[in-house]
């Protein structure tokens, strides 16, 4: 499997009233075909901001950005235009992003008459295709949106998604907003057409524990920076960074003999204006010495393909 998307010290700073936000900070992976990176983080750490930026859908501060090995950097407006038909986006919540003027039909149909992809019949033969691949009953051809439960207006918006045969997805926590029951259905069905049609995803999502049986890599982020990246099963057996660890900690495991204790994370959130120059996750982490407190961290290759960016990283896992 090649590498189909690379991002190299990638950075997305926004200017506000209050001073320059580092959403996102010097951040490098790559992907390969087929396989999923999971993007974990709480709230505001800076996951879509990321996505968006690889995407292109916002430009980007410093970095670069490759996709099928070609410098998708700086391109033009009409390469970028060009691109959508290769790189799509699932929203957390398609019933914002969804006319809700349009019925489903014209809503699938939709991407592909902004792009003059088909026309007539064929074109009705591929919206069909599509309601029959994400699994949308053709009864649902002329529903609203707001006829419709969170879990089908999920597969509209993964239809519109796939409408243009992408070979990369960002999925932007798309099961934060369903029910629990659905939200499986959803992740199996983004899993299947995977498998089928060879997507490549980004898989953004604030909870360790829905991306842990999709993931090929998960990225763990902390207010703008990458704290820790491994293959998911060595994430979940061996965390390294104390924010990852905690993270974990949090996860409820079912099971009454298996008690685990949770490391809390107190101290306040560092702020990502103007930051210092310092590990962010210092204020917060019980390792924390002088040497965190006035130094940015450097990512290095604990294990093979295991990145950290932890000062004590040895010290603490006795490594
Ligand atoms: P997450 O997806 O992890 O919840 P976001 O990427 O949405 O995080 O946001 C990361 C940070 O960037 C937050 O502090 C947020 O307030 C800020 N941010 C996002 N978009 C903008 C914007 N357009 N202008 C200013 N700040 C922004």
């Amino acid at each position: 499997m090649g590498e189909l998307v690379r991002v190299e010290h990638l950075k997305k700073y926004f200017n506000t009233p209050a001073g320059v936000l580092h959403a996102v900070d010097d951040i490098s992976f790559s992907i390969n075909k087929g396989e999923t990176l999971g993007v974990v983080g709480e709230s505001g750490c800076g996951k879509s901001t990321l996505g968006r930026t690889v995407l292109k859908l916002i430009d980007h501060t410093d970095g670069k950005i490759f996709f099928e090995g070609k410098d998708i950097t700086n391109i033009s407006k009409r390469e970028n235009h060009e691109l959508r038909k290769k790189m799509q986006l699932i929203f957390q919540d398609p019933y914002s992003s969804l006319n809700p003027r349009l019925c489903v039909y014209d809503l699938i149909a939709d991407p592909l008459k902004t792009f003059h992809i088909l026309k007539g019949e064929e074109r009705q033969k591929r919206v069909f295709q599509l309601m029959d691949e994400v699994g949308l009953s053709k009864r649902f051809t002329y529903s609203y949106p707001h006829e419709l439960d969170g879990g089908r207006r999920q597969r509209i918006g993964i239809a519109r998604a796939l409408a243009l045969k992408p070979k990369f997805i960002v999925c932007d926590e798309p099961v934060s907003a369903l029910d629990v029951s659905i939200q499986a259905q959803i992740l199996n069905l983004l899993q299947d057409l995977q498998k089928q049609l060879g997507f490549t995803y980004i898989f953004v999502t604030h909870d360790l524990s829905v991306v842990r049986h999709i993931s090929t890599d998960i990225l763990v982020m902390y207010i703008g920076v990458m704290v820790e990246k491994s293959p998911a099963k060595e994430l979940f057996e061996r965390p390294l960074h104390p924010y990852t660890k905690g993270l974990l900690s949090a996860i409820p495991i079912p099971n009454i003999h298996h008690k685990k204790k949770e490391i809390v994370m107190a101290g306040e959130l560092t702020s990502p204006i103007n930051p210092k120059q310092e590990c962010r996750f210092a204020a917060r982490c019980p390792f924390a010495t002088d040497l965190c407190r006035t130094q940015v961290p450097t990512v290095s290759e604990v294990f093979p393909n295991h990145f950290v960016s932890c000062h004590h990283v040895r010290e603490i896992n006795g490594i």
